[in-house]
């Protein structure tokens, strides 16, 4: 029915962020697909929201940290 733009190999993919639930508006779609993280969970896309994978960096680096042992 609503199949005429195919705009991207992942245009079938629901864009929404794994932690955070941000979607990004259609207008910044292609530009969320390039600055989004990509991962896979269990054979499902999962996709992290720019400031969500900047959080997700910190909160690794964080977990290195040995300070708690
Ligand atoms: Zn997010």
């Amino acid at each position: 029915m609503d199949e005429s733009r195919t705009d991207g190999p992942t245009s079938d993919e629901p864009l929404v962020c794994c932690v955070c639930g941000a979607v990004p508006p259609a207008a910044e779609r292609g530009t969320a697909l390039l600055t989004w993280s990509r991962g896979i969970d269990r054979g499902r896309t999962t996709w992290t929201c720019e400031s969500c994978s900047r959080e997700n960096v910190r909160a690794i680096e964080g977990k290195l940290d040995p300070a708690w042992w």
